[in-house]
């Protein structure tokens, strides 16, 4: 394996002549479905003035003007010998070039945002694409999060959330909330939000969607479908005549929210919020990854599980959407989140309570989490109304 990484990495710099005098390949620390990312050393960042040399155009480290008190000499300053880390993102070539465009797009769009990882410079060769971000030193997620206070969760969420309320606020839908998107480091209490891959602009590529109609006229609408049917059919419909659904459904599986499973057709930054939200669960139940589906359908299945048959309908209604299940273990009414802690912390086995009740900070966390995973997405929090939420809003010690 160490081989084949060691062969990528001199193809890639074959592949971008320029590459070698501009960044040293240290080693690789992610592979995913859409690219690989290296750390590397950027040779060009310039020491003098503490900037990166943004000078893409000539693509060529350029000295930086001198100042009367360097002239004396050509030592660079201390900090010469700290040296500036990159994460160069290597783009699959099987991404669509519409794709690739729209992540770099957008991500310098953000530039500007707090807590998301700002694109340095990217570069093409041919068909192969890199972007370049500053590294980020981070922990992986299954290392702190059993551990985490009530106190952690509340940091590690309002950076979080800072970055999703910027986000928000240019109209971009992130669409692939997870931990590893979100990169956090528990020491410096810190975090910042990567892989905008997937992210989309709220709006485009939409149609209306009963969900956005105010609630007499989807009833209405809900009303006229049905009483047009024959009856109610049982399963799937043989020769269904209807058109297909379309949606984007695009995201990772157990985070996806409500809505999209549904196929809602204009979906909104409160996806996002959704997936935030399972983050929370997570972290609350000690238990990653919470939901565990193969597909939509068993996601469905889970999410229905913790909100009964009765949440479920008016959910599915609000998109258009019928949701029937013969499933018994999936009750009318579901579960409360705070009983599922319990459950899943080994504080309940179901009928008594065993040890220690939720403490006080564990219940405005898990009315936190009630707001962020409530199915309706118009009733759903924003990034916004979150940041002033009691569970995030709080004084730096
Ligand atoms: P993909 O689209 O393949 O998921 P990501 O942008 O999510 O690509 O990056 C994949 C992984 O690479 C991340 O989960 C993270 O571990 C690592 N990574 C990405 N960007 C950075 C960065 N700026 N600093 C440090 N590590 C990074
Ligand atoms: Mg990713």
């Amino acid at each position: 394996v160490d081989n084949m990484v060691q062969h990528d990495m001199e193809k890639l710099q074959e592949t971008f002549p320029s590459f070698k005098s501009h960044y040293r390949l240290i080693k690789r620390i992610g592979e995913g479905t859409f690219s690989t990312v290296y750390k590397a050393e950027d040779l060009r960042y310039n020491y003098y003035n503490n900037k990166w040399d943004l000078d893409a155009r000539e693509n060529r480290w350029t000295p930086p003007p001198r100042t009367s008190s360097q002239s004396q000499s050509n030592a660079p300053p201390q900090d010469r010998r700290k040296p500036k880390f990159v994460a160069v993102k290597k783009i699959y070539v099987t991404s669509s070039p519409s794709r690739i465009f729209n992540e770099l797009e957008l991500l310098h769009d953000l530039r500007d945002s707090p807590a998301v990882c700002p694109l340095i410079t990217a570069m093409r060769e041919g068909d192969q694409v890199l972007a370049v971000l500053p590294y980020f030193r981070h922990q992986d997620f299954r290392k702190y999060y059993p551990n985490m206070t009530v106190f952690d969760m509340r940091l590690y969420f309002r950076s979080l959330f800072t970055a999703l309320a910027a986000v928000h606020k240019q109209a971009i839908i992130h669409r692939d909330i997870k931990p590893t998107n979100f990169l956090y480091d528990p020491d410096k209490r810190r975090g910042v939000l990567v892989d905008f891959g997937l992210a989309e602009r709220e709006g485009v590529d939409s149609k209306p969607c009963l969900c956005h109609e105010d609630s007499a006229v989807r009833k209405q609408r809900v009303r006229n479908s049905t009483s047009a049917q024959v009856g109610p059919q049982p399963g799937y419909p043989k020769n269904d005549t209807r058109p297909s659904r379309r949606a984007n459904r695009a995201g990772t599986r157990g985070f996806r929210a409500p809505e999209v499973l549904f196929k809602c057709t204009e979906q909104t930054t409160k996806i996002d919020i959704w997936s935030a939200g399972v983050i929370l669960l997570t972290i609350l139940c000690r238990r990653f990854p919470f939901f565990n589906s193969a597909d939509d359908v068993e996601a469905m299945i889970e999410i229905a599980t913790i909100f009964g048959t009765k949440r479920m309908k008016q959910s599915g209604a609000l998109h258009g959407c019928v949701f029937d299940t013969n499933i018994p273990s999936i009750g009318a009414q579901g579960f409360s989140f705070e009983k599922i802690m319990l459950w899943s912390t080994c504080r309940s086995d179901g009928k008594a309570q065993k040890g220690d009740a939720l403490s006080e900070e564990e219940k405005e966390a898990l009315e936190f989490l009630s707001r962020c995973m409530d199915l309706d997405p118009n009733k759903r929090i924003s990034a916004d109304e979150a940041l002033e939420h009691p569970f995030l809003k709080i004084d730096d010690e």
